[in-house]
């Protein structure tokens, strides 16, 4: 049986359009007019791998729109009836009108839940209406744009704790999303201290000397992106990366304290380009305070993360520099364990070819979807294996956990007295996702959300 989710709202508002996203044809007339009659219209939905009908409620376009009309009346008891969930649709744009009020009132009469819908919220402009419309009453609206498709994983989020429990076992990754592509243009960029080797680096990638290197710390150089692609000697296939070079805007003038405060802010512009995230160590100084502080910007950004030692060529006590270096790592970044370690070397060539090949695994691992039965799977195994707390003699409840985004991978847990939930559970949870389903060493968000 599919869950039933009915749309309610004012004639204008973008029910037919959200209609037709979410049935995903078109279907539904759509018009500009108030008041173009239409019947009460059922739709094969799918949004996120969520399945159910949905159901468009005509009628509500009467000449006197402070009366509910008995025939739509009828038409929407009859669609309430059967109903797991009532999505309240309201014009984000336009505000709260006496028969938005109306509908609202009409509403809270049924024994229905409601997710109240601000739409046409695209950008910013439906942000007025959207903290208008808490006033319903029907807790914190979703501000989504019907037209353009946006804030649909929240609407997802939403709907889940409703109709989450009588999906089918197999549902697929959405459609919504764009599928991933592992062959598309991997976009890298290399960040570092001053004098860590990035142009050397690059240089090495691109063989040729286009970027100028030099001793001294700090020479100039513009940030750019370099369009290349490297030859993966497993099986000779070319793959295409976009180098983005952040590392420029550098006086050679500039003091070296102010450098290192630069590096950080190539850095914060590199991860807004990138995908993947290099951060390159200099082998003869080790892992540096500002180097981790690098290291956790690019995690909490939520991109993946490569750590590579340069100048291998010249390390001394090469075992013990790579393990004490692993060592901090895993001492210094909390959000994630076990960060790729590749020791390389700009100058000879060293290690350059398993740094490529780490990098596109990671990005694979970043965009990863689990399907949510197979989610939901290793969540029962898990909370088996390890019950969450009774904080007070009282259990949290912890219901389902759906996987909302990727690239990172963002995890949404749903269940009651979420609050309470201990760090370390959480990070019993976020382990075992990483370790269980596939995802290495890739930053993931956790987000707990309780059913209103
Ligand atoms: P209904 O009467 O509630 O079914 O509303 P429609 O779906 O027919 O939409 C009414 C008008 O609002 C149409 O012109 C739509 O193109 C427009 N509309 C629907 N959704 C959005 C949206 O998300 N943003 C904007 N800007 N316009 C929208
Ligand atoms: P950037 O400031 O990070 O762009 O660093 P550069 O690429 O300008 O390199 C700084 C210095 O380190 C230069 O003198 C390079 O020749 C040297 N260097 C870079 N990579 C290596 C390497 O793999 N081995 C050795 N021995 N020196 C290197």
């Amino acid at each position: 049986m599919r869950p039933q989710v009915i749309i309610i709202g004012r004639p204008n508002v973008g029910k037919s359009t959200l209609f037709n996203r979410l049935v995903g044809k078109k279907l539904a007339l759509v018009d500009d007019q108030p008041g173009v009659t239409r019947d009460r219209r059922f739709g094969d939905a799918s949004l996120l791998g969520l399945e159910f009908t949905i159901v468009d409620t005509a009628g509500w376009e009467d000449e006197d729109p402070s009366s509910l009309p008995g025939r739509m009346r009828m038409q929407t008891e009859a669609s309430l009836e059967g109903a797991d969930v009532a999505l309240f649709v309201i014009d984000a744009r336009a505000g709260l009108t006496p028969l938005d009020e109306e509908i609202g009132r009409y509403l809270r009469g049924h024994d229905i839940p409601v997710i109240l819908l601000a739409n046409k919220a695209e950008g910013r402009a439906g942000d007025h209406g959207l903290f208008e419309a808490f006033s319903l009453g029907f807790g914190e609206p979703v501000g989504v744009s019907a037209e353009h498709g946006e804030g649909m994983g929240d609407l997802f989020e939403a709907l889940l704790p409703h109709i989450g429990e009588k999906q089918d076992d197999e549902d697929e990754a959405s459609d919504e999303e764009a599928e991933y592509d592992p062959k598309a243009v991997l976009k890298l960029a290399i960040v570092g201290r001053p004098n860590a080797g990035k142009s050397t680096l690059i240089n090495r990638f691109l063989g040729e000397d286009r970027l100028l290197t030099g001793p001294e710390a700090g020479i100039t150089r513009d940030s750019i992106a370099i369009d290349w692609s490297w030859t993966d000697p497993k099986d000779g296939e070319a793959r295409p990366i976009r180098l983005i070079d952040t590392a420029g805007m550098r006086k050679k003038a500039q003091v070296v304290d102010k450098l290192e405060k630069l590096s950080v802010a190539d850095a914060r512009r590199a991860i807004d380009f990138a995908e993947v995230v290099v951060l390159l160590l200099d082998a003869t100084r080790g892992l540096e305070h500002q180097d981790l502080k690098i290291a956790s910007m690019v995690l909490e950004e939520g991109r993946a993360l490569i750590i590579a030692i340069n100048k291998w060529d010249v390390a001394e006590d090469a075992s013990g520099l790579f393990n004490g270096v692993r060592q901090a790592l895993d001492d210094g970044l909390a959000q994630v364990r076990g960060v790729p370690l590749v020791a390389v070397s700009a100058r000879t060539g060293k290690g350059l070819d398993t740094l490529l090949s780490a990098a596109f695994t990671l990005r694979d691992a970043w965009s990863r979807r689990v399907p949510t039965a197979a989610l939901n799977r290793w969540f029962d195994d898990a909370l088996a294996a390890n019950p969450p707390p009774a904080p007070g003699g009282r259990r949290i409840k912890l219901r389902y956990i759906t996987q909302a985004k990727t690239r990172p991978p963002g995890f949404v847990l749903f269940g009651t007295r979420l609050d309470q939930l201990p760090e370390s559970y959480r990070r019993y949870l976020v382990n075992g996702i990483r370790r269980e389903l596939g995802f290495d060493a890739v930053p993931i968000r956790l987000t707990l959300r309780s059913p209103k």
